[in-house]
């Protein structure tokens, strides 16, 4: 027991975890401990009152994709009589609905559709930044980028700055899932290996644009694997130092191919404080309230977050796949006020944005 309550106290006060000691918490330390040091980790670095949330929207411009994702219920395969693609007008119409409400961050995220080249990307993106400046476009995935090289006979590299030039200012953490090359045999065999979503993010980095990082458990990975994928996030970012946060969900399995159980509230937490604990370098970690709904959003909060993400005003792919939860940036605030601490509001960059009121005094 006191080799466990000393390898709290050493990843509390930021001491670095090897991989056998991550395991070993995660496996054996009880919640109230593992939470007590993620939240002490969290105050260390983030010290004060303040929880974060960004005022964002998710546009999901196309559910038609190539990759056939074995735990996705929001794929149609090309040619699929479901499959749909938003013209320009269409996604510049929900881009304006989100400023109206006040958004800051615009998400545009699809499937790897191959019927669309980068021209389509950068006139809509040319066309985001030239009508709404003032919305930064935190958009795609590694996924898409790398089928736009692959469609386009482009490099990453050649992709990512044709991307930035013509407006897009971060690239978000997804597609993640599990970064072991066993687990995406089995439910993402057609995607992009663990090495080459580190090389995608790689050079996203490289070339200034934030990133964030995700990680989707409870599909079939082992408690082993959730720690080989924090430590190949952590060895990246000891490398490049690109990444702003971290933010694990869980698989929500009641529509998808795959199907399986979903993870439990108390996995969920004890996830978000290993991955405070283990990722020792990441300056944020997220609690995603979209998939274990609001009230474990709250409970999040003592677990190692320090943001509430966003308010996603339109989502469709966990949607897809049966989450059903919905907040408004007064659920969003009421919440972060109830768990004790003051909400504030950032943008994609954590910077506070004091310009641009809260929706509740
Ligand atoms: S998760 Fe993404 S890449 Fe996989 S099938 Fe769904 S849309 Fe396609």
């Amino acid at each position: 027991m006191s080799a466990l309550v000393n390898l709290l106290e050493k990843a509390a006060s930021g001491g670095r975890l090897t991989f056998n000691e991550g395991l070993l918490l995660y496996r054996e330390a009880d919640l109230h401990s593992l939470g007590a040091a993620a939240h002490a980790r969290r105050m260390q670095l983030h010290p004060g009152n303040t929880v974060t949330y960004v005022i964002d929207t998710t546009i999901n411009y196309t559910n038609v994709c190539n990759v056939h994702c074995s735990f996705c219920a929001f794929f149609r395969p090309e040619q699929h009589q479901e499959g749909y693609t938003m013209s320009h007008d269409q996604v510049l119409a929900r881009v304006k609905h989100a400023a109206d409400q006040g958004a800051t961050q615009i998400m545009i995220q699809g499937g790897v559709n191959p019927e669309l080249h980068i021209d389509w990307f950068e006139t809509l993106f040319a066309r985001v930044h030239s009508e709404y400046p003032k919305v930064d476009i935190h958009a795609l995935s590694v996924s898409e980028v790398a089928g736009l090289a692959k469609v386009d006979g482009l490099t990453v590299r050649e992709v990512l700055v044709r991307l930035r030039d013509a407006g897009m200012r971060s690239l978000p953490g997804a597609g993640a899932e599990i970064l072991v090359e066993r687990v995406r045999k089995r439910i993402s065999a057609r995607k992009v290996r663990p090495d080459e979503w580190l090389g995608v993010m790689r050079e996203a980095q490289l070339l200034s644009l934030p990133t964030t990082a995700t990680m989707m458990f409870g599909s079939i990975e082992t408690d082993a694997e959730r720690i080989e994928h924090l430590q190949a996030l952590r060895e990246l970012q000891d490398e490049t130092a690109g990444f702003t946060a971290f933010i694990p969900w869980y698989y929500v399995p009641f529509k998808t191919p795959l199907r399986g159980r979903e993870a439990t509230g108390l996995e969920y937490l004890r996830v978000l404080a290993i991955s405070r604990l283990y990722l020792d370098n990441f300056p944020h970690l997220q609690a995603s309230w979209l998939t274990p709904g609001l009230k474990m959003g709250g409970l999040a909060l003592f677990y190692g977050c320090d943001d509430m993400g966003g308010t996603i005003i339109e989502e469709q792919v966990v949607h897809d796949a049966g989450s059903t939860n919905e907040a408004t940036r007064r659920d969003l605030e009421a919440l972060v006020r109830s768990a004790g601490f003051e909400p504030a509001i950032r943008d994609t960059y954590w910077n506070l944005r004091d310009d641009v009121a809260l929706a509740t005094a």
